[in-house]
């Protein structure tokens, strides 16, 4: 587990003193002849920052800032580069128009707030200090039109999977993102993989309830061939397993394909499951072979169903994003980057498509492609009109908040809509029950794994089998009192103080910022959130049972593991929020998107979020960075051979 990481950064007065040395001797009359734009003096400002408060401590001289501290709990690999960069810039120009820095704006938003706060302090002219613009490296100037083998629109996982990919198959790659960062949704996620592996599940018990769970899907009634074949192969693994005499958690891409398509309701396409489950694994190798390391055990995540979910050993999922940059870096002569730079059409010449007209900082971008486009724009999340018009399985979403970043607002569909390709699921918007009251990101959410937490409402209650789906849970979860519930949970998912969630937050400081309550007993916990302490007690006492096996669970859970038995427990307030929209462009098996005839559109791929078709109505917890990677290898691939 890594920890928490609080830096702090010193930057020593060096600057200030180089300054005195380079000065010419004799220059004291121009000085004064320089408006004074602070009282000098230190002064202290604060902001919050992607996770948590961030401090700034600013020595300013009449003219300039000589001395910047920063003291954060931001995570690694978002936070630190980006203090590192940005408060040099700040420093060394005396800024507040610096540039944010890519793949850690809410780090560096963060901190030029904090700053600010400090020199308004200083009686500085805030408002002037913003407009002294300082550029960054990837500012695009003017006009321009560039050429490349392959030109991908959109910067997060499936993206920068399918430069990367292309690349890997000879194909020179321009890569445009419309924020100022790569990683998109990606980068924010818990960053949960799913995939059968032999070797990481191989240290699991399997227990009875998950025995009947595979038994199930093997006896439910089929008319799908391509399904019935599942269903086939899965019995034959199933014999195999149970001649073997193995008490190990049995696990297949087979069972992963029917989990995948029953959980989203038989909508999903089989061909398209079929390719996603079969090549989750060799996905891994791939990123394991660019550097990429993943912690030595699996987990269910929320609505995974199953023990299949890979962690990252980075946090979040800063480690895709990093281990996608580092390939581009090294190869940066072939793969180029642009970032700040909006897609808002396709370049068509005789039904092909060509190339991407978009928007630079300062100007006009546009794209020719040799051989193929790679549309991978993400979804709609955060787009509440759009949500609106497409919204069937949920009361008005309007109101409800999201965990998805600013940029993910459908962008490539309504692009793909305007040549009249073919779209499918939009209805389907998946819901997470885990959204912070506040702000409606999954940070903060105290649950380690599926096994281990009950989920009560403000009466303290159970009301929904907290393994189940994540549109089950959600949709149980807005039937209570306003829609909110706490998670609870014990010793066994935070051993100490210092153990951190899926967002590297600590449970200490989560229970310090008042974001989590902890206490020795259930009655005492009960008391501090509010609810019924005798209605908690049975709720954990009846969970518990069904733990032992002593009496079956009210609501028909089937995972466990540890009881909640062990001080001190703990409650983490959650509702819901919008968090992954299933719908999207159709494709083929080689990523290829299709017109409303079915017909491929020449030179046009699409991979990850923006696509519709495999999830059905509901996406499995940990099926979207699997499936981002897979297809947006595939994607990279198929337009760089131009398939
Ligand atoms: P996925 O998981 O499918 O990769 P992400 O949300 O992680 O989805 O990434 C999608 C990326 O595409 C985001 O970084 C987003 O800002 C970017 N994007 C969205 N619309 C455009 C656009 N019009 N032009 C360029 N980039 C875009």
């Amino acid at each position: 587990m890594k920890k928490l990481i609080s830096i702090l950064l010193i930057l020593s007065m060096v600057l200030g003193m180089a300054g005195c040395s380079n000065e010419p001797a004799g220059n004291t009359e121009e000085e004064a002849q320089v408006e004074a734009m602070f009282t000098p003096g230190t002064y202290e400002g604060e902001a919050e920052g992607f996770h948590g408060t961030i401090k700034a401590t600013v020595t300013v001289s009449e003219t300039e800032i000589t001395d910047l501290q920063v003291v954060h709990t931001e995570t690694e690999g978002l936070g630190d580069k980006a203090i590192e960069s940005i408060v040099i810039d700040i420093k060394e120009n005396t800024s507040l128009g610096v540039p944010v820095v890519s793949g850690a704006t809410y780090s560096s938003e963060g901190i030029l707030k904090a700053v600010e706060a400090a020199l308004e302090k200083a009686g500085a002219d805030v408002q002037a200090l913003k407009e002294k613009t300082v550029a960054g490296d990837e500012e695009v100037k003017g006009d321009i039109e560039k050429t490349a083998d392959v030109v991908v629109i959109g910067g997060g996982g499936a993206g920068l999977a399918a430069a990367i990919s292309a690349h890997q198959n000879g194909a020179s790659v321009i890569l445009i993102e419309k924020m100022p960062r790569l990683g998109g949704n990606t980068i924010i996620s818990g960053s949960a993989y799913n995939s059968a592996d032999p070797e990481l599940q191989s240290g699991l018990e399997m227990t009875d309830l998950e025995k009947q769970t595979v038994e199930s899907y093997i006896s439910r009634e089929e008319s799908d061939p391509a399904v019935k074949e599942w269903q086939e192969t899965l019995a034959a693994e199933w014999e195999e397993y149970k001649a073997s005499g193995s008490t190990n958690l049995f696990d297949s891409p087979t069972l992963h394909k029917l989990q995948t398509y029953y959980g989203g309701d038989g909508k999903g396409s089989t061909e398209l499951i079929d390719i996603f489950a079969e090549n989750t694994l060799p996905s891994i190798k791939w990123l394991e072979d660019m550097g990429m390391e993943f912690k030595d055990y699996v987990f269910t995540v929320l609505g995974g169903l199953w023990n299949r979910a890979h962690k990252p050993e980075k946090p979040l999922g800063t480690g895709f994003v990093d281990t996608y940059t580092n390939y581009i870096e090294e190869n940066s002569s072939d793969i180029e980057v642009l970032l700040d730079t909006k897609a808002v059409s396709f370049i068509v010449e005789d039904g092909a498509v060509t190339g991407v007209n978009a928007e630079g900082k300062n100007g006009a971008v546009t794209l020719y492609a040799n051989n193929g486009v790679v549309l991978a724009t993400g979804g709609f999340g955060a787009n509440v009109e759009m949500r609106e018009q497409y919204n069937t399985l949920w009361p008005s979403l309007a109101n409800i908040k999201t965990t998805n970043h600013t940029g993910a607002t459908g962008d490539g569909i309504v692009m793909s809509q305007e040549i009249n390709a073919s779209i499918t699921g939009m209805e389907d918007i998946q819901l997470l029950p885990m959204g912070d009251p506040e702000t409606g990101s999954l940070s903060g959410n105290i649950e380690q794994g599926v096994q281990n937490r009950i989920f009560v409402n403000k009466d303290g209650n159970r009301f929904v089998d907290e393994g189940s789906r994540r549109d089950v849970m959600t949709k149980a979860l807005m039937e209570q009192t306003d829609s909110f519930m706490w998670v609870i949970v014990d010793k066994h998912s935070y051993p100490t103080g210092d153990t951190v969630n899926n967002f590297n937050e600590s449970i200490d400081g989560l229970v310090e910022a008042g974001r989590a309550f902890k206490a020795d007993s259930l009655e005492e916990l009960a008391k501090q959130i509010g609810v019924d302490p005798e209605n908690l007690v049975k709720a954990v006492n009846d969970f518990n049972a069904a733990v032992d096996g002593t009496m079956e669970d009210s609501f028909g859970r089937t995972l466990f593991a540890d009881k909640l038995d062990t001080a001190p427990f703990y409650a983490g307030a959650r509702v819901p929020t919008v968090h992954h929209t299933m719908g999207g462009v159709v494709i083929t098996e080689n990523a290829q998107m299709v017109d409303g005839n079915g017909v491929v559109i020449k030179g046009l791929y699409a991979a990850g979020e923006v696509t519709g078709g495999i999830h059905g109505t509901n996406r499995l917890g940990g099926n979207a960075l699997a499936e981002i990677t897979v297809f947006g290898r595939i994607a990279g691939e198929s337009a760089a051979l131009g398939k």
